[in-house]
């Protein structure tokens, strides 16, 4: 067949009983790219990458990574593929300190450390240095900011092919998205790492993003260059409310 690089769905269809909310999705996310998945609330990118991770199943298509098939694959199976998905609500375990979390992001790194080389814990301190004067403290005391620098953090360690991120500027000062998204852009470049980015703020989405994909009830409505989405009047005004 084709080779594929990076990401990609085919035909993805994810239903809630009667409720389809993922309708014949295709998409690639490549690597060294930041693909950016837009629409408006209900629009289906929660299930995107609920179902990508293998939280969810589909009724209908395929997903897979290169060349590796992960339809049907558990998800944390999904994970060890190299599929680091980090959920809308910063996911960190509130009670174990900083360092504690990113150890646990470690363990999963050197699971697939004969795949990909997995950054080190001093790796992100350095991607993030307010997360190595807070190491000590527990998670539970940081900033919605430095809550998401560890969640993202966490899941580099386990040296993903793949990084989901279920919108990670979510209630976060400008300047921290800024400097959030700076940090995803140098990985991106220096890495190849293919990032999928679910937001509803479109526009600083698509202004880090390579390409943005538009969902609208569950279907691609557009799919194309960022700067081309964000130049689109009548598109930005239909559907990304900008
Ligand atoms: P939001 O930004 O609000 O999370 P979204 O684009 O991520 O929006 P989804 O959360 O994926 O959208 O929801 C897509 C559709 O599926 C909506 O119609 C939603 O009501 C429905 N839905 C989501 N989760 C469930 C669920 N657990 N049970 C039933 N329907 C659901």
């Amino acid at each position: 067949g084709v080779v594929r690089d990076g990401l990609w769905v085919q035909g993805l269809t994810t239903r809630y009983g009667p409720v389809t909310a993922l309708d014949d999705v295709d998409l690639t996310a490549p690597g060294g790219r930041i693909t950016a998945v837009l629409g408006a609330n209900g629009a289906g990118k929660t299930t995107l990458l609920r179902t990508v991770s293998g939280l969810l199943r589909p009724q209908a298509g395929r997903i897979g990574l290169g060349g590796t098939d992960l339809t049907g694959v558990n998800a944390e199976d999904v994970a060890r593929a190299g599929v680091a998905h980090v959920p809308e609500g910063r996911g960190v375990i509130t009670e174990l300190t900083v360092e504690e979390n990113l150890r646990l992001g470690a363990l999963l790194g050197s699971v697939r450390s004969s795949v990909r080389t997995p950054p080190t814990i001093a790796d992100v301190y350095t991607l993030f240095p307010s997360l190595r004067r807070r190491k000590s403290q527990a998670a539970h005391s940081l900033s919605g900011g430095e809550r998401q620098m560890l969640v993202i953090g966490r899941a580099l360690l386990s040296a993903p092919e793949v990084l989901l991120l279920d919108e990670p500027s979510l209630g976060l000062a400008p300047q921290i998205v800024s400097r959030i998204f700076a940090v995803l852009r140098e990985l991106v470049d220096t890495e190849g790492l293919a990032v999928l980015l679910v937001e509803q703020n479109a526009r600083s989405a698509l202004s880090i993003a390579d390409t943005g994909v538009v969902l609208n009830l569950g279907r691609v409505v557009a799919c194309s260059d960022a700067a081309e989405l964000a130049a689109d009047d009548e598109l930005r005004h239909a559907y990304l409310g900008f």
